[in-house]
């Protein structure tokens, strides 16, 4: 084969639709019904917007995004994120001067230069929520709702959150001393790249997959005791919130973020039973970020969930997607002259919004499989000697019952077999 899908990319067949159209409605619904409003960005940015938002250190952005230069010489950067333009939006739209809080939510494609592997994608699709301008806890809680329920309302039952603090610029940097103390008697008992976490990113020691260092990290101390008063109320408020809402959680000492920009709440949602290398929903606080982009401290919350990943969990737990039982109709005909007519016929049933298709210029039979391969509910049969008596057969193709019916009242009878 001369070309391929590029490595890291798919395409999302005619087959596959139902499932992302699926996803894409009832999560905007539940956004909306939170009072979350949708936003678009570009699928491409200036590259500086990134090199804060993303990456533990700046080489990320050079060897996990695609970077060029346009022809006019602009660094730019192709949406390695959902949250980094959503911010840029809310700054450059004046948002900040709208009542707040402010309710985001998107549908974003992302790109990420990742090394091929399973579940690795370069380009995948996301779909995520911010909320700025609101610091309060309730937020937190209600942010975490949302991702609960986007997940409900696509049919994922089973599902656990996790859910941990890691404090902010007060306390977090006592948590991180007491980190590094407790790992670096133990620096021979961990892999090479914690090793450089211990000076570059320590709270990332904890979310480290290797074998070799879980029993090192079982022991490690948890950020949550080590909260100043104002994180610690804003933690237990926040537990308080979720058990109102009844939403099941499990504090999970090892969940962090590796940004200076993130501050206390980060959470995450798996199905059960495989842990954090299949997350469906992953987010968090980050009180520090807008500030970071050039704006006024100000608070922000957000989450994103993988599309694909979502849509294999609707598949594994067999949700049955709704069914649309709409008439659909192919057009067959039997004669040249019939084929124009059945060509007039089709056009005129779409204008009065049934879904119509022409049948390939072939046999009978081959029409009426052609019909059944598209899942046509019906096929209109019209005949040179049918056309003459100005009727046509319809054929009812689930049932297998033919009639004839007046052309004239062919809309009106596939309308009443709508029901
Ligand atoms: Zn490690
Ligand atoms: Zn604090």
């Amino acid at each position: 084969m001369r070309f391929q899908v590029p490595k890291g990319t798919s395409d999302i067949l005619p087959d596959e639709q139902p499932y992302w159209r699926f996803f894409e409605s009832r999560a905007s619904e539940t956004a909306a019904s939170f009072g979350y409003g949708r936003i678009d960005t570009p699928m491409f940015e200036d590259a500086q917007l990134f090199v804060r938002g993303v990456g533990e250190v700046t080489d990320i952005i050079e060897s996990e995004t695609y970077t060029f230069e346009d022809r006019g010489g602009d660094l730019i950067t192709l949406r390695p994120e959902g949250t980094a333009p959503v911010c840029r939006a809310y700054l450059e739209h004046g948002m900040h001067n709208l009542p707040q809080p402010v309710r985001l939510y998107y549908f974003s494609t992302n790109f990420r230069y990742e090394r091929p592997q399973a579940g690795r994608y370069r380009q995948h699709h996301q779909m995520g929520i911010e909320v700025f301008g609101d610091g309060d806890a309730s937020i937190d809680a209600e942010v975490i709702e949302v991702g609960w329920r986007v997940l409900d309302s696509v049919g994922i039952r089973d599902k656990i959150l996790g859910l941990n603090s890691i404090g902010d610029t007060e306390c977090r940097p006592g948590y991180v001393e007491e980190l590094r103390s407790y790992y670096r008697p133990r620096v021979d008992d961990i892999c090479r790249d914690c090793r450089r976490r211990l000076d570059q990113n320590p709270l990332r020691l904890l979310d480290c997959k290797q074998a070799s260092c879980q029993p090192v990290t079982a022991g490690a101390p948890r950020s949550a005791d080590y909260l100043c008063t104002a994180c610690r109320e804003h933690w237990e408020a926040l537990l308080g919130y979720l058990r109102d809402v009844e939403l099941p959680y499990r504090i999970d000492h090892r969940l962090v973020r590796g940004f200076d920009y993130y501050t206390r709440t980060v959470f995450e949602i798996v199905p059960p039973d495989e842990g954090s290398q299949s997350t469906m929903v992953g987010g968090g606080r980050y009180d520090g970020l807008i500030e970071e982009l050039g704006g006024a401290p100000t608070p922000g919350i957000g989450f994103g969930m993988g599309v694909e990943r979502a849509i294999l969990n609707v598949k594994r737990q067999g949700v049955q997607l709704p069914t649309n039982s709409r008439t659909k109709v192919a057009l067959a005909h039997v004669g040249e002259a019939a084929r124009l007519r059945a060509a007039r016929l089709a056009s005129c049933l779409r204008m009065a919004g049934t879904p119509a298709m022409l049948a390939p210029r072939r046999s009978l039979r081959s029409q009426m499989r052609y019909a059944s391969s598209q899942s046509a509910t019906h096929a209109v049969i019209i005949g040179d000697e049918e056309m003459g008596r100005g009727v046509v057969v319809l054929r009812d193709l689930d049932r297998g019952e033919q009639r004839e019916v007046a052309l004239a009242d062919l809309e009106t009878v596939l309308r009443g077999s709508e029901a």
